[in-house]
């Protein structure tokens, strides 16, 4: 089976930067399994693996604007430490965050006086990604994952 919209895809993948530097890897663990079609992955893997099969090996070299876009500066902020959830913050903490649009991780860049800086920026943004994906499997999605938009693997996925 292909892979296509409103399917199932179980893939190993392994990401790197332009210098070569592996960001993610699923090398050693369980592969990933993902719904396609509906933005649960970069835009251009999606691209990349749609009619892709099992057992194939898929490169793709994605722009930022295919992966996880271009640094905003409008995105760095400076937050009330009160604002913040633990009692102790310092630079390099990740926290998660809820904005309007969803949870996102917000970086701590810097803490001065009452305030943190925090950069809402995806850390792979405004990068060029180098994917690596051997498919695995390729299944339909069942009616209850298409209607939640996510797959439902066992020991893959919680509900909230
Ligand atoms: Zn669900």
């Amino acid at each position: 089976m292909e892979i296509a919209d409103r399917r199932a895809v179980t893939i190993h993948y392994t990401l790197k930067d332009d210098g070569d530097k592996v960001l993610e890897s699923s090398e050693g663990r369980e592969p990933l399994t993902y719904l396609h079609g509906v933005g649960n992955i970069v835009s251009g893997l999606e691209k990349a693996l749609t009619g892709k099969q099992p057992g194939e090996v898929v490169k793709a070299s994605l722009a930022p604007v295919e992966a996880y876009g271009e640094r905003d500066e409008q995105r760095i902020r400076n937050v009330p430490l009160r604002k913040l959830p633990e009692a102790r913050v310092r630079a390099g903490q990740r926290y998660r965050v809820q904005t309007d649009r969803g949870p996102i991780n917000a970086l701590v860049t810097a803490v001065k006086g009452d305030y943190a800086t925090v950069d809402l920026n995806h850390p792979f943004a405004g990068m060029s990604l180098h994917f690596e994906v051997t498919v695995v499997g390729v299944r339909e999605a069942t009616a209850e994952e298409l209607e939640h938009g996510h797959v439902h693997e066992p020991g893959g996925h919680h509900h909230h």
